[in-house]
């Protein structure tokens, strides 16, 4: 409700501007028809006052079709509309407005720019992306046409017209965008492994890594193409790098390294427990005893926290061990299964939403490489 009082009082201030604070046009206009465009903005804004939103749009609506010719009063409008959620009326609006012969260029821009949200607001992204394009093909320098077309692009991982756009936006407004581009190459280099496209996706994952050192899931997909070509001494070297760059996001990596019996046999198993007596973390030792019990069962990963002599220190840490290794009749291992279904692990540093699964890109603010894991559960 408070984005719709905030888009009724810009409309009511817009509308302000148009037929009050410009008095010299008006000058000629008759006193009386004057009287009959006010009363209803003023009835609108004393509904707006009293806290009646609805009865103040009706009021609104009938500004706008007394005040025709005005095009920013229809902009308004339709900014109310789509605040209330009322998409279809709010692409109307937009939509005659373009249709007028005798636009100027700036109206022109913005109704392209509202239209497209509209579309995306209503998840019509083709449409919006050709709204967006319109925009940009009056004002190529537009940055919010080009930041939410680089939002469509990724939201539909089609990840290289995403960089195309990300290249686009850091020439408009100067910054570099290093990390974010990082991150969309990795995103590539995922795509073309999942293709066999092994060669393409390692010149991606090195572009990614040359951007951000730290970039995990281009060093993950690295780590795996030196696994799948069996080439151990990268992949045991990529294993290494992961833990030294990026700590947080080295538990993702593990059942990469129990699905390759070879490597994991032969190095795995040292390395992993060479990590974990370097640093005693227990996500690792979670995540590894985790990927055991899933893919090997129940007996190797409770031996393996007996030959660690695993002990959880946490309310979470003792969750996640009661989940994976408490035998099915017990009550409380069953609680801890639920509780681990929908827990939510990751938290961004950005806005703090919380998911359940990792992603690299936040689903709330789209920040990218923000979301880190929980270590601790509140109580
Ligand atoms: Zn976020």
């Amino acid at each position: 409700m408070n984005t719709l009082l905030l888009a009724i009082t810009a409309f009511a201030l817009v509308v302000l501007v148009a037929l009050v604070l410009r008095p010299i046009q008006e000058e000629i206009e008759p006193k009386k028809e004057e009287d009959e465009r006010i009363s209803p903005l003023l009835r609108g804004i004393n509904y707006l006052l009293s806290d009646e939103p609805d009865r103040a749009l009706q009021e609104m609506v009938q500004v706008a079709r007394l005040r025709s010719e005005a095009a920013d009063v229809y902009m308004a409008l339709g900014e109310m509309f789509r605040s209330r959620g009322e998409i279809g009326r709010a692409v109307r609006i937009h939509q005659n407005l373009l249709a007028r012969p005798d636009l100027s260029q700036d109206i022109h821009l913005q109704a392209h720019v509202a239209l497209a949200i509209d579309f995306q607001t209503g998840g019509l992204l083709d449409r919006a992306l050709v709204q967006y394009q319109k925009a940009l093909n009056i004002q190529s320098d537009h940055a919010c046409a080009l930041e939410a077309s680089l939002r469509i692009r990724e939201q539909s991982r089609e990840w290289l017209l995403a960089e195309e756009l990300l290249s686009r936006l850091e020439r408009v407004r100067n910054i570099s965008y290093g990390s974010h581009r990082a991150y969309l190459f990795a995103e590539v280099a995922r795509q073309r492994f999942e293709q066999s496209d092994y060669e393409g996706a390692q010149a991606d994952a090195a572009r990614a890594l040359e951007l951000d050192v730290s970039c995990a899931p281009a060093r993950i997909v690295e780590i795996d193409l030196a696994l799948q070509q069996q080439d151990l001494d990268v992949a045991e070297a990529g294993i290494r790098t992961l833990w030294k760059q990026a700590r947080e996001h080295f538990p993702l990596v593990i059942p990469s390294l129990l699905q390759h019996e070879t490597f994991y046999q032969s190095r795995g198993i040292n390395v992993l427990s060479e990590l974990w007596l370097d640093g005693k973390d227990a996500e690792l030792i979670l995540a590894w005893v985790e990927a055991l019990a899933q893919m090997r069962g129940v007996e190797e990963a409770q031996s393996l926290c007996d030959e660690l002599s695993f002990i959880p220190h946490s309310l979470r840490q003792s969750l996640r061990l009661n989940a994976m290794l408490g035998k099915e009749s017990d009550v409380h291992a069953g609680f801890a299964r639920q509780w681990r279904k929908t827990a939510k692990n990751y938290v961004c540093e950005q806005c703090g939403v919380e998911v359940v699964e990792v992603r690299w890109q936040c689903p709330q603010c789209h920040s990218w490489g923000t979301l880190h894991p929980k270590a601790e559960e509140k109580v």
